[in-house]
């Protein structure tokens, strides 16, 4: 690893190292492995969009910034030559690497763009801006990606920097609101964790929305007293709070949602391994963000129709759609509603999921009110439903 990986490696992009020598995890399958589909979508093809999926509103509660991969997009736009060829590589994911823990330890390893161009506050603002287009033109009318990493340390006005890319893309895009949150690596050295978490409840006075919680290990049982700290001091500062769970092992699932103030869980695809889980969940009514490719590709689940999306809203579990790490895993907010269409969710039932997903959202009352108004005014029609 360089001074550079060094540097940006706790990146905001799911990002932690595979804890070697562990044991390996006893992981019950939360899916039916005797279900059998003959033709399973695929996750890195293009999928047919129905125009009133097209046309619906849509939400996106959980991507990461992936400052490298976005940034590269941008520059080679710029530069006129191809960005990173990021199908190929997760082609070559799928075909090499064994599914589960060692395909999440490839991702957000590969740097295509250098650290140096993003301490560019002007190469922040255009990829932020690049994010928030991609998922506007995909039909969102609400966006929250997660900063993370140094990002906070490097760029202490990055709430501004947001709010500008926020606004050049409101111009074309009027309906789009986006809020932003930060993935918090508590695995960090603890003294860069706590220059973090400062700026980021000083950040909380300057809009940012939420927290998001890593930790190591992250699919057996991990400590969680550091993180319970955390989640209090972000809660007294009014900001919202999620974590990643449940999406290898059902490891740390029960633990995070008992976190306070934690209202949602990204992945959680392993508590349909346990109805105690499915309770807990549905007792507290976490939302579960539900990031169907990338699921797929990093074999959380074989299939997407192995995905226990179905089995979540069956048990009382409010679910959104959200596509985690758009670029590297070419998964776009209008690919994940495509796919949930394609399995069969009716465009009501994603309008539905689109206002569970604004109702668990991290912006303010008075955006979330005026989110929810205007989504009301596309109710799809009964013809459509
Ligand atoms: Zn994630």
């Amino acid at each position: 690893m360089n001074a550079g990986e060094s540097r940006r490696q706790p990146c905001g992009c799911v990002r932690w190292r595979l804890q070697r020598g562990g044991h390996a995890p006893v992981a019950v399958p939360p899916y039916n492995t005797s279900m059998h589909h003959p033709t399973p979508l695929d996750p890195l093809a293009a999928i047919p969009s129905d125009p009133a999926i097209t046309a619906l509103p849509k939400a996106d509660l959980h991507l990461h910034q992936e400052w490298s991969p976005r940034l590269d997009r941008v520059l080679a736009r710029r530069e006129g030559r191809p960005a990173y060829d990021w199908r190929g590589w997760a082609e070559s994911l799928m075909r090499e690497t064994p599914p589960g823990m060692p395909r999440l330890a490839r991702l957000s390893r590969v740097f295509p763009a250098p650290p140096e161009a993003d301490a560019d506050p002007a190469n922040v603002i255009a990829r932020l801006e690049d994010l928030l287009e991609e998922a506007a033109a995909a039909g969102a009318v609400y966006v929250e990606p997660r900063f993370g990493g140094a990002t906070a340390l490097e760029h202490p006005d990055f709430m501004a920097l947001f709010r500008e890319a926020e606004r050049r893309v409101r111009a074309r895009h009027p309906a789009l609101r986006a809020e932003a949150t930060y993935t918090l690596l508590l695995w960090d050295e603890p003294e860069r964790l706590e220059r973090i978490v400062t700026a980021c409840l000083q950040a909380a006075r300057d809009g940012l929305a939420g927290i998001d919680l890593l930790y190591q290990p992250y699919d057996t049982e991990a400590e969680w007293d550091a993180a319970a700290r955390i989640a209090t001091r972000a809660a007294d500062a009014g900001l919202g709070i999620t974590a990643h769970a449940g999406e290898f092992s059902a490891a740390n699932i029960a633990a995070a949602a008992r976190l306070p103030g934690l209202t949602r869980l990204g992945h959680a695809v392993y508590a349909a391994s346990d109805p105690r889980l499915l309770d807990l969940l549905a007792a507290r009514g976490i939302t579960v963000e539900c990031c169907l490719t990338c699921n797929v590709v990093l074999g959380a689940v074989p299939t997407y129709e192995a995905h226990p999306i179905r089995r979540f809203l069956a048990h009382g579990i409010p679910i959104a759609l959200c596509t985690d790490n758009p670029v590297q895993l070419g998964a776009t907010i209008g690919h994940e509603y495509a796919a949930a269409n394609a399995l069969g969710f009716p465009p009501a039932q994603l309008f539905a999921i689109t206002a569970n997903a604004l109702r668990a959202s991290f912006t303010p009352p008075a955006r979330k009110a005026a989110l929810l108004a205007a989504l009301n005014a596309h109710a799809p029609a009964e013809a459509d439903r």
